[in-house]
């Protein structure tokens, strides 16, 4: 889950390397460190903290090296601690890696190479890389040009779990050599300058013509060569891509924090996501997929796979799918799924969701089904992501980089796209279903004015942010869509305000939450389902009499009288509601962990995609 970034070419390299590991930094970001060779010799700074302790530490400046590897950590094995930062060096200090996965066989490995000698000064799965390809670079008796490649080849195919790695030596110091497997890596060329990133934001300020590393790949890279072998280590031809989202787009602009930016880039990312797709007069065009009519008739059951933020997304739209094409949807949690032996076949459709397109479980799970027999479809924002190469069908969000740990854009971006999905199910399959579409994609293409609306309307979403910031527990409820949405809100406060909340359904306070509630406890509650309207309010009357103090997100005529916080959003259909109503809930979570003085994008404990199991 961490960030990888290195360097080779004309110009000084660190502070090219500190300059994309700061714009990784929401990968992982518990220690960092660098390398470089230094008159032949590997060089190696590294601490505990984040990116900016390692630009201010002393040494920085006596690095020269125009080639160089770094690594911003989200620790899995050993506490953060400069020890456990990467890189990692052998013991002998012959070679140095930086690596974003998991070795999960590494304690057999690290007895192997104990064995032959080897020592070893870290509690990291990732020291026994170095330490074994020095092992096989010493004991090859050859001494050609393919010495170093030979051994990096020998010493992942040792390796069990996932790994994206880039290792310099001092053998070859004009060269760096990456490979991958179930963790990303992409490679930037700009003439003479080849840059290496786990993620396409880190070196866009310098190129976007980017080679999206497949698994399996390993690849020598000088300043003026790139060689692409597969996982035989036959040589491959590889065609780079031209990116087109501008190092601009993953700025912060004018706003205090990405999470904030990616907050109020909502209607922008949701008309970038509904696109061209809806047509006046005409079925929604998803002609990149091509899925059959024939096809999904034989379709029994849906299911939506995925983790976090991306399966409350599936939650929302399950009734619609549900409503549209009559096929039963199921939301699955991703870890859970690939590991229940779920019920798939040639009948069953996987749609996995995943923002980033490198969540491991996500696309654990997305291989399962396909070795069920099973179709898929991957939902993701980042254009050539794992998910994307594995899955049958891709679908694009289009929402633009999000930075910030906690997804906003990415999440409403996620609704907006498997609703038009939903839809164009029923338009395939010939549903009498033309009122309800209608009224959908109008509704749908109204959206973003109708969040602006709630993005111009802050004041009181601070206000109450001051009011509730010093609380330990928050509940957040609702009813039917409602309560997805308070699902998805309940998460984001946790996340960046470390305050214990938890969502529940409007109706199950009375079997058991409600012994929770006494005075001045916080309860937010949603309503934007007419239907639900009564219940809900006798819900929040209930929580109280028993002394909450209550917000309510809603666009329904409460009772202004019983209830001393509301907050109005726009009417909406009732199917597309989640995605207003988790609006001012985004920002209700950002300004109370802003009130805390806490890192709002960098939450403790967290990274923005978790590439491991
Ligand atoms: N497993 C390695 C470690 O704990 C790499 C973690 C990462 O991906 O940042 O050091």
């Amino acid at each position: 889950m961490c960030g990888i970034v290195g360097y080779v070419g004309k110009k000084k390299a660190s502070p090219i390397l500190i300059n994309g590991l700061l714009k990784l930094e929401y990968r992982g970001y518990d220690s960092a460190g660098i390398a470089t060779i230094e008159n032949g010799n590997i060089f190696c700074i590294k601490n505990k903290g984040r990116v900016k302790e390692l630009q201010n530490s002393k040494d920085i400046d006596k690095l020269n090296s125009t080639i160089g590897i770094s690594h911003t950590r989200w620790a899995t094995h050993g506490k953060p601690s400069s020890a456990n930062a990467h890189p990692h060096l052998d013991c002998h200090k012959n070679f140095a890696v930086v690596h974003n996965g998991i070795i999960e066989n590494y304690i057999e490995l690290k007895n192997f190479l104990i064995n032959a000698g080897y020592s070893f000064s870290s509690e990291t799965d990732t020291e026994v890389i170095p330490n074994l390809i020095d092992y096989y670079y010493s004991i090859d008796k050859e001494s050609g040009p393919d010495k170093f490649v030979n051994a990096v080849h020998k010493a992942i195919l040792d390796l069990k779990g996932s790994y994206a790695i880039a290792v310099l030596s001092k053998y070859e110091p004009d060269t760096i050599i990456v490979a991958r497997k179930d963790s990303p890596l992409v490679i930037g060329i700009n003439n003479d300058e080849k840059f290496i990133a786990s993620d396409i934001p880190a070196i866009l300020d310098y190129t976007n013509n980017i080679f999206i590393l497949d698994d399996g790949d390993l690849v020598k890279i000088t300043q003026n060569n790139l060689t692409f072998y597969n996982k035989n280590l036959e040589k491959i031809d590889k065609k780079s891509k031209i990116i087109t989202w501008d190092a601009k787009s993953s700025d912060k602009g004018n706003f205090e924090h990405y999470m904030l930016k990616e907050i109020y880039e909502q209607p922008t990312a949701i008309r970038e996501t509904i696109g061209t797709r809806i047509v006046p007069n005409k079925k929604c065009d998803f002609s990149d997929i091509n899925i059959s009519k024939s096809y999904l008739s034989e379709i029994s059951r849906i299911y939506i796979v995925a983790c976090g933020t991306a399966m409350h997304a599936g939650v929302c739209v399950k009734p619609i799918f549900e409503k549209l094409t009559n096929i039963p949807v199921e939301v699955d949690i991703a870890s859970e799924f690939r590991y229940r032996e779920p019920l798939i076949d040639s009948h069953t459709l996987i749609i996995c969701i995943s923002q980033s397109g490198e969540t491991a479980d996500t696309i654990a799970a997305l291989k399962n089904a396909k070795a069920n027999g099973s179709k898929t479809i991957a939902i993701s924002n980042v254009i050539g992501s794992s998910i994307t190469r594995e899955a049958d069908y891709t679908l694009y969000t289009h929402a633009g980089p999000e930075i910030a740990v906690a997804s906003t854009k990415a999440y409403t971006s996620q609704i907006t796209l498997l609703t038009l999905l939903a839809i164009h199910f029923a338009e395939v399959l010939d549903l009498p279903k033309t009122e309800i579409i209608d009224s959908l994609k109008n509704e749908l293409l109204e959206i973003p004015s109708k969040a602006n609306i709630i993005l111009e309307n802050v004041d009181a979403i601070k206000d109450f942010a001051k009011k509730i910031c010093k609380e330990t527990d928050i509940f957040f409820i609702g009813r039917g869509l409602d309560y997805a949405a308070a699902m998805e809100a309940s998460l984001k406060l946790k996340e960046i305000s470390y305050i214990h909340s938890d969502s529940y359904q409007s109706g199950e306070l009375k079997h058991g939450p409600i012994a929770l509630i006494e005075e001045d406890v916080t309860v937010i509650g949603i309503i934007t389902d007419r239907r639900l309207l009564d219940k809900s309010t006798s819900n929040l009357q209930e929580v109280i009499s028993r002394g909450a103090k209550t917000l309510i997100i809603t666009n329904q005529d409460v009772d202004k009288k019983a209830f001393p916080y509301i907050y109005n959003i726009p009417k909406i259909h009732p199917f597309l509601s989640p995605i207003l109503s988790i609006i001012p809930l985004q920002l209700l979570a950002y300004y109370v962990a802003k009130e805390k003085g806490l890192d709002v994008d960098k939450p403790r404990n967290l990274a923005k995609s978790v590439t491991v199991e």
